[in-house]
C-alpha cells in the first residue's frame, strides 16, 4: 500500500474539453502553440492600448526550454506569428514556419510596418527564473522607450498565462456543477450519484462544459475536435517524404500503411494502431495542423486508439464522445496536481498523460465502471513514471513519434487489464499523479525539453 498523500488542488481540477482538446499546428504545444498566443495577446493589447500604431521595433526574449531547444520547435517563428495576429486555431500552417530560417540567413520578417532582424530575438536557455522553465518576453518599442513589456508563461498543452499571474485549475467561467480536485473526489461524485454506469465519469464532465456553453455548442465542439483528429492521421497514412529539420527523418507512417493494405488487412492488423500514432505525430513533426491531446508531442495517442478502438472515421458520436469527455477528467486532474508540461515533468508527463486519458476513454467507451476507468489510467500512468524528454536536435521527431506508437499500444493493454478486473486495485491514480509531480521535480533539468542529456546527447547526428 501506498503511503503518500496526494498534493490537493485548492479549486476544481476541470479543464473544458475544448480546451484540452484544442486545434493548433505542430510541432509543439508549449514551445509553437503557446509562444504564438502569446504573441497574440501581447498584440492584442497593445492594439487596445493604442500603442500598436507607434511600435517601430519589437524584441522577443526567449527563456529557459524555450531557448533551449526553441529552434527545432519553430518557438520564434510561432511568437512572430503571434505578434503578426495568426491565431494557431485557424492559421495556414504555411504562413508561420520559415521565419527564422530567413532571420537567420540575414533576412527580415515584417510585422506590419515594423522589420523584425535576426537580433530582436534573444537566447536566454539559462534563465529559470520566471516560474516556469517555458517563458517568453515580447516587449514593444517606439520613440526610443519601451511601450510595452510582457513575460509569459507557457505552461503546456498550449495554456498561457502571463507572468505573476496563478495558476487558474478551475474553469475560466461560472461556477461548475461538478468541481473535483481528485480522482478521489470524482469517484465520490459518482457514487453520490449511485452510478457504477461506464457513462457516469462522461456526463459529469458534460454537466461541466454545459455549465460554460450550449448543447449544440459542446456537442459540435467535440465533433469538430475528432473531425480534425481524423484529418490530420489520414494526412499522415498518405503523405511520404522526410520530416523538416537537420536529422532529416523518413517518414514512415504512410510506407508501412501502404504495406499493411497490400497485405490485405490493414484496417485489422494489430500494427495499424502505432501505425495511426505514428501518422498523427509525423503531422505533428511536420507543424502540420494537430489537435493537442492533451499536447502536441504526445498527440498521436488519443486519436490512434480511438480511430482504431471506435471504428475509424465512421465512430459512432456517442462514443467519441464518452471517450474525449471521459479523458478530460484525467488529464484535467493531470494538469491540475501534477504536469502536462515536459519541460516540467520530461515526458512522462506528456506520453504519460496522453496514455492514461486514452486508456480511461477507451474503458469508459467498452463498458468500464468507474473504478475501473480509474485503473486503467492508473496503470498507463504507473508505466511512464521517470521516462525522460530527451529529443534529440530539439526536434519532436526522435523518439517523440515511435514513443507516441508505444503507448497508443500501452493504453490498449491497460484497459485491457483494468476490463479484465473487478476495478479494485492498489494503488489510486492520486496516488500515481502525485508520484508523477515528484518524480518531475527531481528529476534533473537536463531530462525536460532541453536536449542536454538523454538520446539528445548520445545521438551523433550526421
Ligand atoms: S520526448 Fe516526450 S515530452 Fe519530450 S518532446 Fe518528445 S514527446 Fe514531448
Amino acid at each position: 500500500m501506498s503511503t503518500l498523500t496526494p498534493l490537493r488542488v485548492e479549486r476544481g481540477a476541470y479543464v473544458s474539453a475544448l480546451d484540452l482538446f484544442s486545434v493548433g499546428i505542430g510541432p509543439s504545444s508549449s514551445h509553437t502553440v503557446g509562444p504564438m498566443r502569446a504573441g497574440l495577446r501581447f498584440r492584442g493589447m497593445l492594439a487596445a492600448s493604442g500603442e500598436l500604431a507607434h511600435v517601430d521595433r519589437y524584441e522577443i526574449v526567449l527563456h529557459g526550454s524555450l531557448a533551449a531547444t526553441g529552434v527545432g520547435h519553430g518557438t520564434p517563428d510561432a511568437a512572430i506569428a503571434g505578434l503578426r495576429g495568426l491565431d494557431p486555431l485557424t492559421v495556414d500552417p504555411g504562413e508561420v514556419h520559415g521565419s527564422w530560417q530567413l532571420l537567420d540567413a540575414g533576412g527580415e520578417v515584417r510585422v506590419d510596418r515594423v522589420a523584425v532582424r535576426r537580433g530582436d530575438v534573444q537566447w536566454e536557455p539559462r534563465a529559470r527564473d520566471h516560474g516556469h522553465p517555458n517563458a517568453v518576453t515580447f516587449r514593444a518599442l517606439g520613440g526610443g522607450r519601451v511601450l510595452e513589456e510582457r513575460t509569459y508563461l507557457s505552461v503546456g498543452g498550449g495554456f498561457i498565462r502571463d507572468k505573476g499571474e496563478p495558476a487558474r485549475d478551475s474553469a475560466p467561467v461560472g461556477p461548475l456543477p461538478h468541481r473535483f480536485s481528485s480522482m478521489s473526489e470524482l469517484l465520490e461524485l459518482c457514487r453520490a450519484a449511485g452510478g457504477d454506469h461506464p457513462g457516469e465519469i462522461a456526463r459529469i464532465a458534460r454537466e461541466n462544459e454545459l455549465a460554460q456553453r450550449t448543447a449544440s455548442g459542446v456537442d459540435e465542439g467535440l465533433d469538430a475536435v475528432w473531425r480534425s483528429m481524423v484529418e490530420c492521421l489520414e494526412r499522415g497514412l498518405s503523405t511520404h517524404g522526410v520530416l523538416p529539420g537537420r536529422l532529416a527523418v523518413p517518414r514512415r507512417a504512410a510506407r508501412a500503411w501502404a504495406a499493411l493494405v497490400e497485405r490485405g488487412d490493414a484496417v485489422a492488423a494489430p500494427e495499424s494502431l502505432s501505425v495511426y500514432a505514428m501518422a498523427v505525430n509525423e503531422e505533428n513533426a511536420s507543424g502540420g495542423r494537430v489537435v493537442t491531446a492533451p499536447t502536441n508531442g504526445a498527440a498521436g495517442v488519443i486519436p490512434a486508439v480511438m480511430y482504431h478502438a471506435l471504428g475509424g472515421r465512421s465512430a459512432a458520436r456517442a462514443d467519441v464522445h464518452r471517450f474525449l469527455l471521459t479523458a478530460t477528467t484525467v488529464g484535467s486532474i493531470i494538469k491540475a496536481n501534477a504536469s502536462i508540461s515536459g519541460a516540467e515533468g520530461g515526458c512522462q508527463a506528456e506520453v504519460g498523460s496522453a496514455c492514461a486519458m486514452a486508456a480511461a476513454g477507451l474503458t469508459a467507451v467498452r463498458g468500464g465502471t468507474p473504478l475501473q476507468i480509474e485503473n486503467a489510467a492508473e496503470i498507463a500512468i504507473e508505466h511512464h513514471l521517470g521516462l525522460t524528454c530527451d529529443p534529440v536536435g530539439g526536434l519532436v521527431q526522435i523518439p517523440c513519434i515511435e514513443r507516441n506508437a508505444v503507448a497508443a499500444a500501452t493504453a490498449v493493454t491497460a484497459a485491457r487489464l483494468a476490463l479484465l478486473g473487478d476495478g479494485r486495485h492498489v494503488v489510486g491514480l492520486d496516488v500515481a499523479v502525485e508520484t508523477m509531480r515528484q518524480t518531475g521535480r527531481d528529476m534533473s533539468h537536463r531530462y525536460k525539453e532541453t536536449s542536454e542529456g538523454g538520446l539528445a546527447v548520445n545521438v551523433v547526428e550526421c
